[in-house]
């Protein structure tokens, strides 16, 4: 079997993996969104020229933005996923174009050649090649890990998470098998150690309730897909159990859409979810305090004493967040919780560094509103990661990608202890883009 890195290696973003065994696989094809402009994986025209098939772990778009450009440069074949992955993907696509009209290398007529070639595949169930199977991850609605039976048997984590969160469970860990695992090391540096998530719901729902005890609104910027309907869960649920006081609950732009496709799939949330919409009159995705602006300038939300604002996008590289982030910047009774990490060069990041005043479009805003992070995140920490890799029976090879640089090395080493403590044969790569192993 041979393995070629074609992004997502040493960085985030991109993810993109050449498998070629009897058959020929894609995993993932992401792009890699910056500040202007953006990154592909290092395609090369015979990685195209007899690809059996693309298998897609979830819908992000550091996975998924590059998949229409491959219907614009000649691919053919099917697209394996989960239908949660595809109608996500479908929205993330949609509404990228809509906002980067000028960025993309592909036209409308490619995205759709992609939809329609897209092979649905449920967790644990063959695909048409009898070589590709998923399992869940527990990243975001319908994500999965992949495992390729073809020569050797290979497993593909995409971005996985091991604790269960407030709507899906974690990864799944049954029987874990593979003689070479790719596995992702977002958070595998040896700080990147995660307080338990009841700890970090009750230290999110305190910093909000101290902001609307003094009468100011919380903006917290997410993800439009994942950690934004989270996000939603738990402050609907502390307020529910009167942990939190009840004020409303603005969503804007893409996380209220992702959320009726999550309950549309309901069938793909844990159990305790599915029962409160299935057998009981209050469904949690439509409690009255989900409230969306009524009018485009969203004077109804400031016009509130109190409220909570959850809009994308997370590191206030764009979306509606930033709009919000100026009207309230100028009060100090307000404040913007930061939940996830903040990339270099965006606002959040200017945010974080302790910056007082932002360049906006050519304005200079002064920030007096308090700024504030807790880090919800929905990736394995380094424990986890450590963890997830002791129970792989078989291993040979470990690859690890979509991380740092530092991060890999870091985890790298970890793994390599734990090879020796087992006293367990398998070798660990940080592979370099572009590079290619045989195994
Ligand atoms: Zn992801
Ligand atoms: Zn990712």
């Amino acid at each position: 079997m041979q393995l070629s890195f074609l992004g997502a290696a040493r960085e985030v973003g991109r993810s993109c993996i050449h498998v070629q065994g009897a058959h020929s696989f894609l995993l993932d094809c992401g792009v890699k969104l910056k500040g202007e402009g953006e990154e592909y994986p290092l395609l090369e025209p015979s990685h195209l020229r007899r690809l059996d098939k693309v298998a897609l772990s979830h819908a992000h778009l550091d996975h998924s933005g590059f998949l229409p450009a491959l219907y614009a440069k000649g691919y053919k074949g099917k697209v394996v996923c989960t239908k949660p992955t595809r109608d996500l993907t479908q929205l993330l696509l949609a509404d990228y174009a809509r906002l980067n009209p000028e960025l993309l290398p592909y036209s409308q007529q490619h995205t759709q050649h992609f939809l329609q070639n897209v092979e649905l595949l449920e967790y644990n169930e063959w695909d048409s090649l009898k070589a590709l199977q998923f399992r869940d991850a527990g990243h975001i609605l319908g994500s999965a890990m992949v495992e390729v039976s073809d020569q050797r048997k290979l497993l593909y984590t995409g971005d996985f998470c091991l604790r269960p969160s407030r709507l899906l469970e974690g990864a799944d860990m049954g029987n874990l098998q593979a003689d070479v695992l790719i596995m992702e090391g977002t958070y595998g540096g040896k700080q990147d150690t995660r307080r338990s998530s009841k700890e970090l719901a009750s230290k999110l729902v305190h910093s909000v309730q101290k902001t609307l005890d003094r009468g100011g609104k919380v903006l917290i910027p997410t993800f439009a897909i994942g950690r934004g309907q989270e996000v939603l869960f738990l402050l609907e649920s502390y307020m529910r159990s009167g942990h939190l006081e009840k004020v409303p609950i603005f969503m804007d732009g893409m996380v209220k859409t992702a959320l009726r496709v999550y309950r549309h799939n309901a069938l793909y949330l844990k159990d305790e979810v599915k029962r409160r919409i299935l057998t009981s009159e209050d469904d949690p995705f439509k409690s009255p305090l989900y409230l969306l602006p009524s009018t485009k300038d969203k004077r109804d939300v400031f016009e509130k004493e109190k409220a909570i604002i959850v809009a994308p996008s997370g590191m206030l590289s764009g979306g509606p967040a930033l709009g919000y982030l100026k009207a309230l910047a100028g009060d100090r009774k307000n404040k913007v919780l930061l939940t996830g990490y903040q990339a270099e060069s965006t606002v959040g990041r200017q945010l974080v560094e302790g910056k007082r005043a932002l360049e906006l479009e050519g304005e200079t805003i002064p920030l007096k509103l308090e700024v504030e992070e807790v880090h919800l995140s929905a990736h394995s920490d380094r424990l986890e990661l450590l963890e997830f890799v002791r129970r792989v029976q078989g291993l040979q090879h470990v690859f690890i990608v979509h991380g740092e640089e530092s991060k890999c090395l870091e985890l790298k080493e970890g793994l390599e202890n734990v090879a020796r403590k087992q006293k367990r044969p398998f070798e660990v790569h940080v592979p370099k883009l572009e590079e290619t192993f045989k195994v």
